[in-house]
């Protein structure tokens, strides 16, 4: 694949996103779910993305199904096209966090090298990236399993699916920890906006 750092790509310098957050009254930043298949990254994403819409905060959600169908959907499942996929992911999101948009994104993210990257590409940015691991136990999501992905895992149909035939390197320092098994949806909501408005993300007025 063509590497820009080999060839005369500019970088131009435009705007700082610092004026532009204060002259458009916003703050950008990344909330990164990471998870289990069924963990309830999506479910606690849209949840989030609503609420803080509804507060007034421009949110914008990337998951695994807007994504795969457009950006990278000329991506597989080798470990090769998923480090690719959470690649781009995370530069994407570091633009969305840069416009001055609270990005959340909601993908399983399984290696700890790939969430890493992304954190380090927000992180040279000047931006904050809040990793949220939804820690609810394997055999809860396996029971869940809206998709019927574990089943078919289980059967052999699919290979290398997180949990079952595949790793899953869970977060070592979260911002936050939600067990979905214990908490319900709402109350996973509320903690990811204390999360936000203790780092300043949300003004007081919007909490
Ligand atoms: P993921 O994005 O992690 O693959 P989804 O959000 O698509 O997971 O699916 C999680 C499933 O678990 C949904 O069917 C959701 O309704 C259910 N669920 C039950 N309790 C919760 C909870 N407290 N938080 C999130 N999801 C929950």
């Amino acid at each position: 694949m063509a590497d820009s750092s080999n060839t005369n790509v500019v970088w131009h310098s435009g705007l700082p996103h610092e004026e532009r957050w204060r002259l458009l009254g916003c703050r950008g930043g990344t909330v990164w779910f990471t998870g289990l298949s069924a963990a309830g990254k999506s479910t606690i994403a849209s949840a989030l993305e609503r609420e803080l819409v509804r507060r007034g905060v421009h949110a914008f959600r990337l998951d695994g199904d807007n994504v795969r169908h457009g950006l990278n959907r000329n991506l597989g499942f080798s470990r090769e096209d998923r480090d690719e996929n959470i690649r781009r992911i995370g530069e994407v999101a570091r633009l969305f966090a840069e416009s001055g948009c609270v990005a959340i994104t909601a993908f399983i993210s399984p290696y700890r090298a790939d969430r890493r990257r992304a954190r380090r590409i927000h992180e040279q940015a000047g931006l904050e990236f809040f990793e949220v691991f939804v820690n609810t136990p394997l055999e809860v999501c396996e029971r869940r399993d809206p998709k019927g992905m574990y089943r078919r895992a289980r059967a052999g149909e699919i290979t290398d699916f997180t949990g079952v035939d595949d790793p899953y390197e869970p977060p070592e320092e979260p911002k936050l920890m939600l067990n979905t098994a214990e908490l319900t949806v709402e109350q996973c909501v509320e903690r990811c906006i204390d999360m936000l408005a203790e780092a300043g993300m949300i003004r007081r007025g919007e909490v």
